[in-house]
């Protein structure tokens, strides 16, 4: 039996995945608010209710993940969400956490620099390097891109 309460659990463990390991900062977390009420009523068809509500929680990780890949740095170990939009096009989403722990955003910060304007990590650069030459990330893209074979 997956009610709403088990979908919001997934949910969180998702959001967790894309995080770091440990979960210091409160995060604001949606409610569920009355997704189930709006949706038709499937009371007399228990096994139709099922599929959906197994459906619905199907598609909410699929958002929640939406082509990300929580890549490593490996040189500062802090763990940020990768997106391959086509080749040598990746999307970096920083946590603020990992703004925080990134030994080169710090070294930044340290010389008076704002962390905030380099564009990324030259380390994680690499490590996603790697995750893309060993094939960790899927490249999101489908349509073939014009002039590139
Ligand atoms: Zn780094």
């Amino acid at each position: 039996m997956v009610g709403p309460a088990d979908v919001d659990r997934l949910a969180r463990s998702m959001l967790a995945l894309l995080g770091h390991d440990d979960d210091e900062h409160p995060t604001a977390t949606r409610e569920a608010t009355g997704t189930w009420s709006k949706a038709p009523d499937f009371a007399s068809d228990p096994e139709r209710a099922a599929a959906v509500k197994e459906a619905s929680a199907r598609d909410r990780e699929r958002y929640l993940t939406a082509g990300l890949t929580p890549v490593d740095c490996r040189f500062c170990h802090v763990t940020v969400a990768v997106k391959k939009l086509g080749a040598g096009h990746t999307a970096v989403q920083w946590s603020s956490e990992a703004t925080q722990r990134c030994a080169t955003f710090a070294e930044v910060r340290a010389n008076g620099g704002d962390s905030s304007r380099s564009k990324s990590c030259p380390r994680l650069s690499d490590s996603i390097r790697h995750a893309v030459a060993e094939g960790c990330l899927e490249e999101q893209s489908s349509a073939p891109s014009p002039g590139d074979g």
